[in-house]
């Protein structure tokens, strides 16, 4: 007879293989896009779906080291695929294109047929990034059903949906490239009104990525129709607009850590052990966090153009430097800004953004940060960088009016006395703070139980459990 209050390890892992519904999940190879797609794994697991998550090499290895058995649900398996790239070929548009067109969707295929063909439970369904649309193709011809998530804001969906649309209006050609600057647009009257400029595919200075990313859209849009659920990490009140024009999306977020009950960590890399405590000692509302996400990085001048601003508005400050980023402070700096400085490699971003001691956020506008902001009542100086950053920027400046917008100079410079002017704005004009509050406490219940994105997630859950 079975000891039922002792059973061996694996009898639990055969209990989990008898039948159960089993969802493969696979990110975009990008932080930003793996981290809110582990949320999910998370949440998915907890309502019991057995979950193999499946990174390239680099980020499987990331990922298990920073939030490995301490983070996981013993639910989810983390597996890794080859992303056939050289280190040197990283950063190749084609080459980048062919690992997520070509590389990762055999590899996916292959992985189901393995799995599917072990005595495992079978894979019913694939989740994968709406960036690697062509995994589409490979849930269809292997019969299991598909959903597409999008790590971005639902504006960006819409945006793209609308390529065809923007091409015959005559607003960009059919490389995407603006027909004339000048335009402003929106797509709904509730949505960012953005220049065709601004638009994610040409917000790169090199070519060959603005064609990448127009190219990966306009593909991705057929895929995504096919897909039995486009789940997005958003909220319905966030972008009515949005939802109104697309309701083929489902928002189910925002999917923070913070949401869930146990303390788990929230990142894929080392953060500082001690900022929160540093953050203890700070008075309530006092400190600028300073964080560009996982990607941006500065040259000199710029980057001691920010140093300075920071320095001369005189207000305790944590600024993330990533190990990766040149570290060419002014000369004397570290030294002048011990006292109320404190510079990390890596924080526990939405840990710290949820700190009574924090006042506003320097951000870059990566979608995670803006909803990790929002979900915070924190007040955000934008200065975005690439892509949907500028999308997201609009939201947060022009829509919900709950931050700045960081201006260049006519070379191209954001000096320190506009950084330094506009961090005094956001702390003496108290109605970006109301308006950051109101507009969490508009989103706070979405996620908890009855909010929208809740009911959502209980669907998808429910058609994931058949
Ligand atoms: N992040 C973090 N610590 C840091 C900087 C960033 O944990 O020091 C996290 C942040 O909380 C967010 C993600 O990294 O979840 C960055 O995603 P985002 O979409 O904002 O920007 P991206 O890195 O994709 O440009």
């Amino acid at each position: 007879m079975l000891s039922i209050s002792n059973p061996p390890l694996h009898l639990s892992t055969r209990k989990i293989s008898m039948g159960k519904p089993h969802a493969i999940m696979v990110p975009f190879p990008m932080q930003g896009h793996i981290i809110p797609l582990m949320e999910l794994a998370q949440c998915l697991a907890k309502h019991g779906i057995k979950i193999t998550f499946v990174n390239t090499e680099i980020n499987h290895d990331r990922v298990q080291a920073f939030s490995g058995n301490e983070a996981l649900d013993d639910r989810i398996r983390l597996v890794s695929v080859p992303d056939g790239l050289e280190s040197s070929e990283r950063y190749i548009p084609e080459k980048f294109m062919e690992t997520v067109y070509e590389i990762m969707p055999r590899n996916i295929e292959e992985l189901i047929q393995e799995i599917n063909a072990s005595n495992e439970d079978k894979i019913t369904c694939v989740i994968y990034d709406q960036c690697l649309g062509r995994i589409q193709e490979v849930a269809e011809k292997l019969g299991v059903g598909s959903a597409a998530f999008c790590a971005a804001a639902a504006a960006l969906l819409v945006l793209g949906f609308n390529i065809p649309r923007l091409i015959e209006d005559g607003i960009i050609d059919n490389e995407g490239s603006p027909l004339n600057n000048n335009n402003i647009f929106q797509l709904n009257p509730t949505m960012p009104i953005i220049s065709p400029s601004d638009f994610v595919w040409n917000r790169s200075k090199i070519s060959a990525i603005r064609k990448l990313v127009f190219n990966i859209m306009k593909q991705n849009n057929k895929f995504m129709k096919s897909a039995n659920w486009l789940i997005c990490n958003s909220v319905h009140n966030l972008e009515p607009g949005a939802f109104t024009v697309a309701t083929q999306i489902t928002p189910i977020g925002p999917l923070l850590s913070t949401n869930r009950p146990q303390n788990l960590p929230d990142h894929i890399q080392e953060p500082d052990p001690d900022c929160l405590k540093w953050l203890d000692q700070q008075p309530p509302c006092s400190v600028i966090y300073i964080a560009f996400g996982s990607t941006t990085i500065f040259n000199k001048n710029q980057f001691q153009e920010l140093a300075m601003g920071i320095e001369q508005s005189n207000r305790p400050f944590l600024w993330v430097v990533r190990p990766d980023s040149d570290k060419d402070f002014p000369d004397g700096y570290l030294d002048r800004v011990t006292t109320h400085g404190r510079i990390v490699g890596w924080a526990p971003q939405q840990r710290v953004l949820s700190h009574s001691s924090i006042a506003c956020f320097i951000s870059h506008c990566g979608w995670n940060s803006t909803l990790e902001s929002v979900s915070n009542g924190v007040p955000m100086l934008c200065w975005p960088y690439f892509a949907d950053q500028f999308i997201n920027r609009s939201y947060i400046c022009d829509t919900w009016k709950i931050g700045l917008t960081i201006d260049e100079d006519e070379n191209g410079v954001v000096k320190f006395d506009e950084i330094k002017e506009k961090i005094d704005r956001l702390f003496e004009e108290d109605v970006f703070k109301e308006r950051a509050l109101c507009l969490k406490e508009m989103i706070s219940s979405s996620a908890s139980e009855g909010g929208d994105s809740y009911k959502n997630l209980s669907n998808f859950i429910s058609w994931i459990r058949g």
